[in-house]
């Protein structure tokens, strides 16, 4: 199959694209390389055959489509997206022209290619949008997202995405364009940037920094592991139906404080050092408008497409921990430019631009 990956040089991006590229696969990253995108995660396999990168920003509509035309894509994945919520907060412009412009562009861009497809290949093409679950809004002690939960956003971010889901979702419905969405719980992996929770985290503690955890820690996420993500992506694209949703999640509830104190139990094991680093953990005023708890219920995903997550919470993280300790060449760089050097977001000051 032929791939078209927006945002492939991004986090999830990049684990979908190594997949695909070590298992045959033709790929086209679209990438505009942001402060998240970054070629050296594409390294593994960007002298591969099937692999193939465009600089892209998917804001141009005309440079987008072009790239659709001449590809030639079996299947668009759609990942380009400003994704850091902190960073929604003190700067939203950047959120709404790439999620929400952005993505209108990705669907009309296909809806022009797919209507010029024939027989077969037009039957069997799809454009998959890749979203969250921050879409559903938060919480209580109970309960999980399904499907059917109507959509309540709280950040700026996930209110683009959740403008972006609902434009995806009317182009099935109005143009008949096979689109399939997904909302994904908070992923963790391998080639995350260091600004988010886990590689924060755990870089800090590696490097004996204070491990600043928002409010009381206790704020709950449903985690998955990255390349379980990706699988996902790969099964609803192949086996999904257009114009459905699917929810992915590991079924892994942890509160912050509970990830944070089994990193640096973690880093304490694989990277020993006298005293626990625990003791770096500092309370900093919590995020504004932080949602209380989060968590997917993924029947619909496991029974109709046989999407399994592989990891557990406790293999993944170990996994994770050993590639930051293994990886330093990828992350020391974008440490030295200021990626995790502090937690975003702290300030609720609004800005234009
Ligand atoms: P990321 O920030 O790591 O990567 C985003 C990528 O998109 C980068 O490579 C960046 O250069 C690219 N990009 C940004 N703006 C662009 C533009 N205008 N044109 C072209 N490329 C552009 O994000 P991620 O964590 O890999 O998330 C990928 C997708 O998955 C996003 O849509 C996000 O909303 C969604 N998602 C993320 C998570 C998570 O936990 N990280 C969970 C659920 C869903």
């Amino acid at each position: 199959m032929k791939w078209f990956v927006t945002g492939g040089a991004g986090f999830i991006g990049s684990s979908l694209v190594r997949g695909l590229v070590r298992d045959g696969e033709s790929v086209l990253v679209a990438d505009k390389l942001t402060y998240a995108g970054h070629l050296s995660s594409l390294k593994p396999v960007s002298s591969l055959p099937g692999f193939q990168f465009e600089k892209i920003d998917i804001v141009d509509f005309e440079a987008l489509s072009a790239a659709i035309r001449k590809f030639e894509p079996d299947a668009i994945v759609h990942l380009a997206a400003e994704s850091h919520v902190d960073r929604s907060i003190t700067g939203a412009h950047e959120f709404i022209q790439t999620n929400i412009v952005g993505s209108f562009n990705v669907l009309e861009a296909a809806r022009a290619y797919w209507s010029g497809l024939k027989g077969r290949r037009a039957d069997n093409f799809r454009v998959l949008h890749v979203s969250t679950d921050e879409v559903y809004g938060s919480l209580g002690d109970e309960g999980f997202f399904t499907e059917e939960t109507p959509f309540d956003p709280r950040s700026p971010y996930s209110a683009s995405k959740a403008a972006s889901d609902h434009l995806a979702s009317a182009w099935h419905h109005t143009y008949g364009l096979p689109v399939l969405v997904s909302n994904c719980s908070n992923n963790y992996g391998p080639y995350q940037l260091p600004e988010k929770l886990i590689p924060l985290m755990l870089l800090n503690a590696l490097e004996g920094r204070d491990l600043p955890v928002y409010g009381d820690g206790k704020n709950v996420r449903d985690w998955l592991y990255v390349d379980d993500h990706a699988d996902a992506l790969r099964l609803i694209v192949t086996r999904g139906r257009a114009g459905e949703t699917y929810n992915i999640g590991g079924r892994n509830e942890r509160s912050n404080i509970d990830v944070v104190h089994r990193i640096c139990d973690l880093v304490d094991q694989l990277a020993p050092q006298s005293g626990s680093r625990r003791a770096l953990i500092k309370h900093v005023t919590d995020r504004p408008g932080h949602d209380r708890r989060y968590a997917i219920d993924a029947t619909k995903a496991e029974t109709q497409i046989g999407w399994k997550a592989k990891q557990t919470f406790e293999t993944g993280l170990e996994a994770t921990v050993r590639w930051y300790i293994d990886n330093e060449e990828w992350w020391r760089p974008l440490r030295a430019q200021g990626h995790g050097a502090s937690r975003l977001g702290l300030l609720p000051v609004g800005t234009h631009k």
